[in-house]
């Protein structure tokens, strides 16, 4: 961070014995926040999961310590992650848990938040940009809008026993116009099934905005109904959105426009 910016925008310095838990934002490593750059800049550890875009890893000469999960890889269990954050803030150094998108945001930050808390440990939350906002507008599409909704709801597909959330879908479908999924792309025909069900028209609107904010993104404009076989052609990492605003993506997927 440069710091006659830093200093005019009056960032606190990460001192040591603390632990900042950072939002990194949905991929394009432009969406960090200057207080993720002033944390990157003057961390000695940083501890960072799988969606943490790597360009932002080499901003810093901290160093790096790989704590993410990832399905079928090698992972980190939560509790190591935090006594390892705890042990490493006790012992005073200044920490910096990266996270991609929004760390409150279905990233366990604030869990990680709890056990330095517990342990008397110094931290400050920084937020980012979430995937299922940044992502979206990266496709174009509003996550609220005047004429569409009023309203969103944000969803994750994947309960913590890995199969899909159990949720009361009569009143998910009736609680807002726009529906918004992360973890969802491979329960995408449950999902799409459960929601007609509770009667959500199939011809309603629906995108995947899979790799979002990252130079391989893509976005299938479908329907509800079509949800299930568009699912099967994308790539993993990937939000679901579904309701009328998902229509203004024609008009306004700009970033489809600049790269073609
Ligand atoms: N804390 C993160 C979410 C972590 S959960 C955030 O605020 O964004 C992981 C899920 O987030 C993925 O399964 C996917 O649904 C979504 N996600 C994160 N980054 C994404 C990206 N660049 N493109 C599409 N989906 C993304």
């Amino acid at each position: 961070m440069d710091t006659e910016i830093a200093a005019r925008l009056k960032l606190p310095t990460l001192e040591k014995g603390w632990v900042w838990l950072v939002g990194a934002g949905p991929g394009d490593p432009g969406l960090i926040t200057a207080l993720g750059l002033q944390a990157l800049t003057q961390a000695d550890y940083i501890l960072y999961d799988a969606l943490v875009d790597e360009t932002l890893l080499t901003l810093s000469k901290g160093e790096k310590i790989y704590a993410g999960k990832r399905a079928g890889v090698r992972s980190c269990k939560q509790d190591e992650i935090s006594d390892l954050l705890v042990r490493l803030a006790r012992d005073g150094n200044r920490v910096l848990r990266l996270k991609g998108g929004d760390p409150f945001v279905f990233g366990r930050g604030g869990e990680e938040a709890q056990a330095l808390a517990r342990a008397g440990v110094n931290f400050r939350i920084v937020p980012g940009i979430t995937a299922g906002i940044g992502g979206l507008a990266y496709a174009g599409i509003p996550v609220t809008h005047r004429d569409t909704n009023h309203a969103v709801t944000f969803i994750t597909g994947h309960g913590a026993d890995g199969k899909l959330t159990r949720l009361d879908w009569a009143a998910v479908s009736r609680g807002a116009p726009t529906l918004v999924f992360y973890m969802a792309r491979k329960f995408a025909d449950e999902i799409s099934r459960a929601l007609q069900a509770a009667g959500r028209d199939a011809n309603e609107p629906a995108a995947i905005v899979a790799n979002a904010a990252r130079p391989d993104q893509q976005v299938i404009i479908t329907t509800l109904g079509g949800l299930s076989a568009a699912a099967e052609t994308v790539p993993a990492l990937a939000i679901i959105v579904i309701g009328e605003n998902v229509r203004l993506a024609d008009e306004l997927s700009w970033l489809a426009k600049i790269s073609a």
